[in-house]
């Protein structure tokens, strides 16, 4: 059976440490989507579309690697439709696990066939988070080794429309 996982997250925008996380992904899996989705309790920065996007093309160097966007459905209905069993994920730090873990336990409870795997974040990403680099990236704080250059790219062209 061909292994397929799904990667839901809601990558605003994608960072070293979750591009990080789906090149490791990628060697476990015969298949691995990245799924963009929504979390409701954050506030989006890039537009579902403009994240599609970028990540796209963060991760056209791998070929077993998929992109999909979704904004309405729930993850596992999402996983079940593209014919994955696992779910990955990444963890950080002690918080970070506390907060997995009750997602992964809600996730069983309505798909007991679906696994969660977790990798461990590498120790040079293990302290950057999309709203950290947002934060920094505000007062012009300069975050680009943190990012993937189609995020880079992306920035600028945003900063170019506001200061029009
Ligand atoms: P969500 O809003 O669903 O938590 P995120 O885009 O914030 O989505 O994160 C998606 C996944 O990537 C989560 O499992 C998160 O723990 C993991 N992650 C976030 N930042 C990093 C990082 N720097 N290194 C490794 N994994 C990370």
């Amino acid at each position: 059976m061909k292994k397929i996982a799904l990667f839901p997250g809601s990558f605003d925008p994608l960072t070293m440490g979750h591009l990080d996380t789906i090149e490791r992904g990628a060697k476990l899996f015969d298949e691995l989507i990245v799924g963009v989705f929504l979390n409701t309790s954050k506030k989006s920065y890039f537009t579902a579309s403009e994240k599609l996007a970028i990540v796209k093309r963060s991760v056209a160097h791998l070929p077993n690697v998929k992109v999909i966007g979704q904004e309405q459905k729930l993850t596992v209905e999402v996983a079940k439709e593209c014919g994955a069993h696992f779910l990955l994920r990444g963890i950080r730090s002690v918080k970070d696990y506390e907060y997995e873990k009750d997602i992964a336990t809600m996730n069983h409870h309505l798909a007991p066939d679906l696994e969660s795997v977790f990798l461990l974040a590498s120790p040079q990403y293990s302290h950057i988070s999309s709203s950290i680099l947002k934060e920094v990236m505000a007062f012009s704080g300069d975050v680009a080794d943190y990012l993937p250059q189609p995020v880079c790219e992306a920035l600028e062209k945003k900063r170019d429309q506001d200061e029009k």
